[in-house]
């Protein structure tokens, strides 16, 4: 047994995670879902959500393979070929990415929408407080004037200035339900989910099969580097994205358990 295999099973900071331990991100990401329960912005039902991607991202190597890489930089591209992109935030995207969002909307001039599941007023104020202490100016869903169409009511909630009227949203760990009720109102979903099979990344025109804590910061890094790219450059990179052949690398990849 190694040192790391003692690290305790609760930390009080994230800093007390052994950097170079096997298993980092994991517990990590362990750790920042179980502080957003205890802040009030993460379901409990989202350690569930958490410990199904965990399993994927097991099987995956816990890294961002090809495909993954490649739907990021088309995500980036299609982002700033957006008129009005909207990143949509949940629970676990609080917990897990506040700062790595704010900083890829800032990267796409995209708007950030608070958008639960178990939406609570409770919830949606500690969400946007979280987001702003990590540097968000203006957070959407508060209000939330408009409904998704075949949605039950408390799920279809969103802002009539955001998600309602946005071209492209990014919808990170979106249940099925959701994200088939945005594809049939003709948005562009870009999906980041560790499950290929899960029903959101199947509607995906872009799906990224990768953990958001890596997803994010890649897709920034791909907007930084394409910024002031031509409108034909950028069209390229989509149009060289195979959506159906990224999925299937990924389920290849977890079925495969070649690690
Ligand atoms: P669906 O409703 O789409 O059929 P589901 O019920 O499994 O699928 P949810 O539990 O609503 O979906 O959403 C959680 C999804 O998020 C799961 O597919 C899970 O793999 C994924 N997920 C969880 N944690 C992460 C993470 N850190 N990065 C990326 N994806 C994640």
């Amino acid at each position: 047994m190694t040192d790391h295999e003692t690290v305790p099973a609760e930390v009080e900071d994230e800093e007390e995670i052994p950097e170079d331990h096997p298993r980092y991100q994991d517990l990590l990401t362990r750790h920042r879902i179980e502080a957003g329960v205890e802040k009030g912005i993460t379901h409990l039902q989202g350690m569930h959500a958490e410990g199904r991607g965990s399993a994927f991202d097991y099987l995956l190597g816990e890294e961002t393979i090809p495909s993954a890489e490649a739907a990021e930089r088309a995500a980036a591209a299609r982002l700033l070929l957006a008129d009005h992109p909207v990143l949509s935030i949940n629970g676990n995207v609080a917990a897990l990415v506040p700062g790595e969002m704010v900083d890829l909307a800032a990267a796409v001039d995209a708007d950030l929408e608070v958008n639960l599941f178990n939406r609570t007023p409770e919830r949606i104020d500690a969400i946007a407080e979280h987001l702003r202490d990590h540097g968000g100016t203006e957070i959407k869903g508060i209000d939330a004037d408009a409904r998704i169409p075949n949605l039950d009511h408390k799920r279809a909630k969103v802002d009539s200035d955001g998600i309602f009227e946005a071209d492209v949203v990014v919808v990170p760990l979106e249940d099925g339900d959701r994200a088939e009720a945005l594809e049939a109102m003709g948005k562009t979903e870009i999906v980041i989910d560790l499950n290929p099979l899960s029903r959101s990344p199947q509607v995906a025109e872009i799906p990224i099969v990768d953990n958001i804590i890596r997803a994010v910061p890649n897709v920034t890094e791909h907007a930084r580097e394409l910024e002031g790219a031509s409108d034909s450059k950028l069209r390229a990179i989509l149009e060289e994205f195979d959506r159906d052949a990224a999925l299937e690398a990924a389920e290849e990849r977890i079925r495969s358990g070649s690690l």
